[in-house]
Protein backbone atom coordinates (compact mmCIF):
# COMPACT_ATOMS: atom_id res chain seq x y z
CA UNK A 1 0.00 0.00 0.00
CA UNK A 2 2.86 2.63 -0.93
CA UNK A 3 1.33 6.23 -0.50
CA UNK A 4 2.58 8.90 -3.03
CA UNK A 5 2.49 12.52 -1.50
CA UNK A 6 2.77 13.38 -5.22
CA UNK A 7 -0.52 12.40 -6.30
CA UNK A 8 -1.84 15.32 -4.19
CA UNK A 9 -0.99 17.57 -6.75
CA UNK A 10 -2.52 15.51 -9.65
CA UNK A 11 -4.91 18.12 -11.76
CA UNK A 12 -8.74 17.09 -11.63
CA UNK A 13 -11.64 18.40 -13.17
CA UNK A 14 -13.35 21.17 -12.21
CA UNK A 15 -16.56 21.42 -11.81
CA UNK A 16 -18.67 24.92 -11.11
CA UNK A 17 -22.18 25.44 -10.26
CA UNK A 18 -24.41 28.62 -11.25
CA UNK A 19 -27.51 29.70 -9.38
CA UNK A 20 -29.72 32.27 -10.87
CA UNK A 21 -33.67 32.31 -12.17
CA UNK A 22 -32.79 34.05 -15.23
CA UNK A 23 -31.63 31.63 -17.47
CA UNK A 24 -29.63 34.87 -19.94
CA UNK A 25 -27.57 35.39 -16.69
CA UNK A 26 -26.54 31.72 -16.68
CA UNK A 27 -25.93 31.54 -20.34
CA UNK A 28 -23.89 34.60 -20.08
CA UNK A 29 -21.39 33.28 -17.18
CA UNK A 30 -21.28 29.56 -18.38
CA UNK A 31 -20.17 31.34 -22.06
CA UNK A 32 -17.49 33.11 -19.58
CA UNK A 33 -16.65 30.79 -17.59
CA UNK A 34 -15.99 28.32 -20.77
CA UNK A 35 -14.23 30.71 -22.65
CA UNK A 36 -11.61 31.65 -20.18
CA UNK A 37 -11.26 27.80 -19.66
CA UNK A 38 -11.35 27.60 -16.20
CA UNK A 39 -13.26 24.41 -15.97
CA UNK A 40 -14.20 21.06 -17.08
CA UNK A 41 -17.83 21.58 -16.20
CA UNK A 42 -20.56 23.39 -15.84
CA UNK A 43 -23.73 22.91 -14.08
CA UNK A 44 -26.49 25.04 -13.87
CA UNK A 45 -29.42 25.75 -11.61
CA UNK A 46 -32.99 27.96 -11.63
CA UNK A 47 -33.57 28.15 -8.07
CA UNK A 48 -32.31 27.06 -4.66
CA UNK A 49 -34.04 24.02 -4.35
CA UNK A 50 -32.70 22.44 -7.52
CA UNK A 51 -29.43 23.41 -7.00
CA UNK A 52 -29.50 21.92 -3.05
CA UNK A 53 -30.38 18.85 -5.21
CA UNK A 54 -27.70 18.93 -7.56
CA UNK A 55 -25.18 19.82 -5.06
CA UNK A 56 -25.93 16.71 -2.75
CA UNK A 57 -25.25 14.50 -5.92
CA UNK A 58 -22.45 15.79 -7.56
CA UNK A 59 -18.91 16.90 -6.25
CA UNK A 60 -18.88 20.85 -7.25
CA UNK A 61 -15.73 23.01 -6.66
CA UNK A 62 -17.42 26.01 -6.82
CA UNK A 63 -21.06 27.79 -6.64
CA UNK A 64 -22.02 31.32 -8.47
CA UNK A 65 -25.10 32.40 -6.60
CA UNK A 66 -27.69 34.94 -7.50
CA UNK A 67 -29.44 36.42 -4.08
CA UNK A 68 -33.20 36.72 -5.63
CA UNK A 69 -34.65 33.71 -6.46
CA UNK A 70 -38.20 32.52 -5.98
CA UNK A 71 -38.85 29.63 -3.11
CA UNK A 72 -35.11 29.51 -1.41
CA UNK A 73 -33.39 32.85 -1.69
CA UNK A 74 -29.42 32.63 -2.19
CA UNK A 75 -28.87 34.01 1.51
CA UNK A 76 -31.27 30.29 2.59
CA UNK A 77 -29.03 28.41 0.74
CA UNK A 78 -25.72 30.27 2.04
CA UNK A 79 -27.19 28.83 5.09
CA UNK A 80 -27.99 25.61 4.34
CA UNK A 81 -24.52 25.16 2.09
CA UNK A 82 -22.82 26.43 5.50
CA UNK A 83 -24.60 23.70 7.68
CA UNK A 84 -23.94 20.94 5.47
CA UNK A 85 -20.86 18.92 6.42
CA UNK A 86 -20.48 17.66 2.76
CA UNK A 87 -21.16 21.31 1.18
CA UNK A 88 -19.82 23.75 3.74
CA UNK A 89 -16.04 23.98 2.35
CA UNK A 90 -16.99 24.76 -1.00
CA UNK A 91 -16.49 28.52 -2.00
CA UNK A 92 -19.56 30.24 -2.81
CA UNK A 93 -19.14 33.96 -4.97
CA UNK A 94 -22.92 35.38 -4.28
CA UNK A 95 -23.90 37.40 -7.28
CA UNK A 96 -25.83 40.48 -6.25
CA UNK A 97 -27.96 43.70 -7.99
CA UNK A 98 -26.35 46.43 -6.23
CA UNK A 99 -23.52 47.40 -4.91
CA UNK A 100 -24.65 48.56 -1.54
CA UNK A 101 -22.16 48.03 1.51
CA UNK A 102 -24.32 46.59 3.86
CA UNK A 103 -25.58 43.87 2.05
CA UNK A 104 -21.86 43.04 1.03
CA UNK A 105 -21.29 42.57 4.79
CA UNK A 106 -23.73 41.13 5.66
CA UNK A 107 -22.73 38.11 2.77
CA UNK A 108 -19.49 38.08 4.04
CA UNK A 109 -20.50 37.30 7.31
CA UNK A 110 -23.07 34.24 6.24
CA UNK A 111 -20.17 32.82 5.02
CA UNK A 112 -20.02 33.50 1.43
CA UNK A 113 -16.45 33.55 -0.08
CA UNK A 114 -16.41 36.65 -2.43
CA UNK A 115 -19.40 38.83 -4.09
CA UNK A 116 -19.82 39.90 -7.70
CA UNK A 117 -22.36 42.77 -8.54
CA UNK A 118 -24.29 42.29 -11.91
CA UNK A 119 -24.50 43.39 -14.34
CA UNK A 120 -20.44 41.44 -14.00
CA UNK A 121 -17.48 42.40 -16.12
CA UNK A 122 -16.12 39.53 -17.57
CA UNK A 123 -12.80 40.49 -16.45
CA UNK A 124 -13.52 40.84 -12.82
CA UNK A 125 -15.88 37.67 -12.72
CA UNK A 126 -12.88 35.16 -13.95
CA UNK A 127 -10.49 36.81 -11.88
CA UNK A 128 -12.77 35.99 -8.63
CA UNK A 129 -13.43 32.64 -9.73
CA UNK A 130 -9.77 31.97 -10.12
CA UNK A 131 -8.85 33.27 -7.39
CA UNK A 132 -11.64 30.77 -5.78
CA UNK A 133 -10.94 27.32 -7.52
CA UNK A 134 -7.05 28.03 -6.36
CA UNK A 135 -8.53 28.32 -2.66
CA UNK A 136 -10.45 24.94 -3.51
CA UNK A 137 -7.67 22.99 -4.79
CA UNK A 138 -5.42 23.98 -2.03
CA UNK A 139 -7.96 23.29 0.61
CA UNK A 140 -8.41 19.94 -1.51
CA UNK A 141 -4.58 18.89 -1.33
CA UNK A 142 -4.66 20.23 2.20
CA UNK A 143 -7.46 17.85 3.29
CA UNK A 144 -5.91 14.78 1.24
CA UNK A 145 -2.56 15.25 2.98
CA UNK A 146 -3.84 15.29 6.06
CA UNK A 147 -5.76 11.85 5.87
CA UNK A 148 -3.14 10.21 4.25
CA UNK A 149 -0.86 11.40 7.14
CA UNK A 150 -3.62 10.35 9.28
CA UNK A 151 -3.71 6.90 7.62
CA UNK A 152 0.29 6.78 8.11
CA UNK A 153 0.06 7.58 12.12
CA UNK A 154 -1.94 4.37 12.37
CA UNK A 155 -0.53 1.99 10.41
CA UNK A 156 2.24 -0.61 11.24
CA UNK A 157 4.55 0.07 8.12
CA UNK A 158 5.88 -3.78 7.68
CA UNK A 159 2.23 -5.73 7.86
CA UNK A 160 0.05 -2.95 6.90
CA UNK A 161 -2.70 -3.66 9.74
CA UNK A 162 -3.42 -1.03 12.17
CA UNK A 163 -0.54 -0.58 15.38
CA UNK A 164 -0.79 -0.76 18.86
CA UNK A 165 -1.38 3.18 19.29
CA UNK A 166 -4.26 3.12 16.78
CA UNK A 167 -5.50 0.10 18.65
CA UNK A 168 -5.25 1.31 22.20
CA UNK A 169 -7.05 4.47 20.45
CA UNK A 170 -10.16 2.42 19.13
CA UNK A 171 -9.97 -0.04 21.99
CA UNK A 172 -10.86 2.96 24.50
CA UNK A 173 -13.90 3.93 21.89
CA UNK A 174 -14.94 0.52 22.08
CA UNK A 175 -15.20 0.34 25.60
CA UNK A 176 -16.66 3.06 26.03
CA UNK A 177 -19.37 1.64 23.33
CA UNK A 178 -19.96 -1.34 24.87
CA UNK A 179 -19.90 0.26 28.43
CA UNK A 180 -22.72 2.60 27.20
CA UNK A 181 -24.68 -0.03 24.94
CA UNK A 182 -24.20 -3.10 27.57
CA UNK A 183 -22.43 -4.74 25.34
CA UNK A 184 -19.32 -7.51 25.62
CA UNK A 185 -16.23 -6.79 24.13
CA UNK A 186 -13.28 -9.41 23.19
CA UNK A 187 -9.64 -9.23 22.40
CA UNK A 188 -7.53 -11.58 21.39
CA UNK A 189 -3.71 -11.55 22.36
CA UNK A 190 -1.65 -13.55 19.58
CA UNK A 191 2.17 -14.06 20.19
CA UNK A 192 3.67 -16.60 17.36
CA UNK A 193 5.49 -19.64 18.50
CA UNK A 194 9.49 -19.85 18.73
CA UNK A 195 9.16 -17.27 16.05
CA UNK A 196 13.06 -16.32 16.75
CA UNK A 197 14.09 -19.47 15.36
CA UNK A 198 12.31 -18.45 12.20
CA UNK A 199 14.68 -15.37 12.07
CA UNK A 200 17.68 -18.02 12.89
CA UNK A 201 16.60 -20.09 10.66
CA UNK A 202 15.33 -18.38 7.36
CA UNK A 203 16.50 -15.21 7.67
CA UNK A 204 15.25 -11.41 9.44
CA UNK A 205 14.05 -10.71 5.70
CA UNK A 206 12.01 -14.21 5.70
CA UNK A 207 11.19 -13.31 9.35
CA UNK A 208 9.33 -10.06 7.95
CA UNK A 209 7.61 -12.20 5.30
CA UNK A 210 6.11 -14.78 8.24
CA UNK A 211 4.91 -11.64 9.98
CA UNK A 212 3.03 -9.72 6.97
CA UNK A 213 1.54 -13.22 6.29
CA UNK A 214 0.45 -13.61 9.68
CA UNK A 215 -1.14 -10.08 9.97
CA UNK A 216 -3.35 -10.91 6.60
CA UNK A 217 -4.97 -13.92 8.08
CA UNK A 218 -5.52 -12.66 11.06
CA UNK A 219 -7.24 -9.88 9.71
CA UNK A 220 -9.36 -11.94 7.02
CA UNK A 221 -12.83 -13.13 7.64
CA UNK A 222 -13.01 -10.30 10.20
CA UNK A 223 -16.31 -8.60 10.46
CA UNK A 224 -16.02 -4.74 9.53
CA UNK A 225 -16.17 -3.50 13.17
CA UNK A 226 -13.85 -6.19 13.91
CA UNK A 227 -10.20 -4.96 13.47
CA UNK A 228 -6.72 -6.40 13.56
CA UNK A 229 -3.23 -4.57 14.79
CA UNK A 230 0.48 -5.19 15.18
CA UNK A 231 0.51 -4.63 19.02
CA UNK A 232 4.78 -5.35 19.11
CA UNK A 233 7.38 -7.29 17.41
CA UNK A 234 5.80 -10.67 16.44
CA UNK A 235 2.48 -9.82 18.46
CA UNK A 236 -1.52 -8.94 17.05
CA UNK A 237 -4.31 -8.24 18.57
CA UNK A 238 -7.84 -8.51 17.88
CA UNK A 239 -10.55 -6.30 18.61
CA UNK A 240 -14.10 -7.31 18.49
CA UNK A 241 -16.89 -5.41 19.79
CA UNK A 242 -20.17 -6.74 20.55
CA UNK A 243 -18.50 -10.44 21.21
CA UNK A 244 -19.30 -12.61 23.70
CA UNK A 245 -16.25 -14.89 25.32
CA UNK A 246 -17.74 -17.60 23.89
CA UNK A 247 -18.05 -16.34 20.61
CA UNK A 248 -14.50 -14.95 20.93
CA UNK A 249 -12.57 -18.02 21.36
CA UNK A 250 -14.08 -19.67 18.62
CA UNK A 251 -12.75 -16.92 16.59
CA UNK A 252 -9.32 -17.43 18.01
CA UNK A 253 -9.15 -21.12 17.50
CA UNK A 254 -10.42 -20.92 13.93
CA UNK A 255 -7.50 -18.15 13.65
CA UNK A 256 -5.44 -20.81 15.22
CA UNK A 257 -5.92 -23.51 13.25
CA UNK A 258 -5.83 -21.17 10.01
CA UNK A 259 -2.14 -19.92 11.34
CA UNK A 260 -1.36 -24.15 11.71
CA UNK A 261 -2.52 -25.22 8.41
CA UNK A 262 -1.00 -22.41 6.52
CA UNK A 263 1.14 -24.00 3.41
CA UNK A 264 4.46 -22.16 2.91
CA UNK A 265 5.95 -21.80 -0.48
CA UNK A 266 9.44 -20.67 -2.33
CA UNK A 267 11.77 -19.97 0.48
CA UNK A 268 9.52 -20.38 2.95
CA UNK A 269 8.40 -23.74 1.87
CA UNK A 270 8.43 -26.51 4.42
CA UNK A 271 7.76 -23.84 7.00
CA UNK A 272 5.46 -24.27 9.83
CA UNK A 273 4.08 -21.36 12.31
CA UNK A 274 2.10 -21.89 15.09
CA UNK A 275 0.94 -19.06 17.53
CA UNK A 276 -0.43 -19.04 21.30
CA UNK A 277 -3.63 -16.69 21.76
CA UNK A 278 -4.97 -15.15 24.95
CA UNK A 279 -8.96 -14.38 25.22
CA UNK A 280 -10.46 -11.70 27.75
CA UNK A 281 -13.73 -10.27 27.53
CA UNK A 282 -15.52 -7.15 29.21
CA UNK A 283 -17.08 -7.14 31.38
CA UNK A 284 -16.44 -9.13 33.95
CA UNK A 285 -15.55 -8.28 37.77
CA UNK A 286 -11.85 -8.40 37.12
CA UNK A 287 -12.23 -6.44 33.68
CA UNK A 288 -13.91 -3.17 34.21
CA UNK A 289 -10.88 -0.83 31.86
CA UNK A 290 -8.80 -1.39 29.10
CA UNK A 291 -5.75 -2.14 30.82
CA UNK A 292 -7.76 -4.56 32.27
CA UNK A 293 -8.93 -6.55 29.10
CA UNK A 294 -5.18 -6.20 27.90
CA UNK A 295 -3.70 -7.76 31.06
CA UNK A 296 -6.34 -10.70 31.06
CA UNK A 297 -5.31 -11.35 27.66
CA UNK A 298 -2.07 -11.15 27.73
CA UNK A 299 -1.96 -13.64 30.81
CA UNK A 300 -4.14 -16.32 29.19
CA UNK A 301 -1.71 -15.95 26.13
CA UNK A 302 1.34 -16.92 28.41
CA UNK A 303 -0.68 -19.43 29.79
CA UNK A 304 -1.37 -20.75 26.19
CA UNK A 305 2.50 -20.57 25.89
CA UNK A 306 3.40 -22.44 29.12
CA UNK A 307 1.11 -24.92 28.30
CA UNK A 308 2.88 -26.05 25.08
CA UNK A 309 1.68 -23.63 22.66
CA UNK A 310 -0.26 -23.70 19.94
CA UNK A 311 -3.09 -23.25 21.85
CA UNK A 312 -5.89 -20.54 22.99
CA UNK A 313 -6.65 -20.09 26.42
CA UNK A 314 -8.80 -17.97 28.67
CA UNK A 315 -8.47 -17.22 32.15
CA UNK A 316 -11.82 -18.68 32.89
CA UNK A 317 -13.00 -16.08 34.91
CA UNK A 318 -16.06 -15.20 33.43
P1 LIG B 1 7.77 -17.67 22.11
O1 LIG B 1 7.18 -18.90 21.53
O2 LIG B 1 8.07 -17.85 23.56
O3 LIG B 1 6.95 -16.48 21.86
O4 LIG B 1 9.18 -17.47 21.41
P2 LIG B 1 9.60 -16.35 20.40
O5 LIG B 1 10.89 -16.75 19.78
O6 LIG B 1 8.49 -16.07 19.46
O7 LIG B 1 9.68 -15.09 21.34
P3 LIG B 1 10.78 -14.02 21.61
O8 LIG B 1 10.06 -12.91 22.29
O9 LIG B 1 11.96 -14.63 22.30
O10 LIG B 1 11.24 -13.55 20.18
C1 LIG B 1 10.53 -12.72 19.38
C2 LIG B 1 11.39 -12.41 18.21
O11 LIG B 1 10.70 -11.60 17.25
C3 LIG B 1 12.63 -11.63 18.55
C4 LIG B 1 12.72 -10.53 17.55
O12 LIG B 1 13.98 -10.49 16.94
C5 LIG B 1 11.68 -10.90 16.52
N1 LIG B 1 11.09 -9.73 15.89
C6 LIG B 1 10.45 -8.69 16.48
N2 LIG B 1 10.06 -7.79 15.57
C7 LIG B 1 10.44 -8.28 14.36
C8 LIG B 1 10.31 -7.80 13.01
O13 LIG B 1 9.75 -6.73 12.74
N3 LIG B 1 10.81 -8.58 12.02
C9 LIG B 1 11.43 -9.76 12.29
N4 LIG B 1 11.88 -10.48 11.26
N5 LIG B 1 11.58 -10.22 13.54
C10 LIG B 1 11.09 -9.50 14.56
MG1 LIG C 1 -32.59 36.59 -9.33
MG1 LIG D 1 6.41 -12.07 21.92
MG1 LIG E 1 6.64 -15.32 20.20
Amino acid sequence: MPIHLAQTSVKVPKSILIIDDSETVRAQIAHELQSADLCEWVFQAGDGIEAFKLLLSAEIDLILCDIEMPRIDGFKLLGMIRENKKLQDIPVIMLTGCADRDLKIKLLGLGASDYITKPFDAGELIARVKVQLKVKSLQDELRKSNEMLKQLSNTDPLTHIFNRRYMMEMLTKEMQRAERKGSHLSLVMIDIDHFKLINDNYGHQAGDQVLTLIADISKAGLRSYDFAARYGGEEFVLTLPETRHDDALLIAERLRMRIQTHTYTDKLKGLKTTASMGVATYPTDFISTVPDLIREADEAMYRAKAAGRNSVFSMNRI
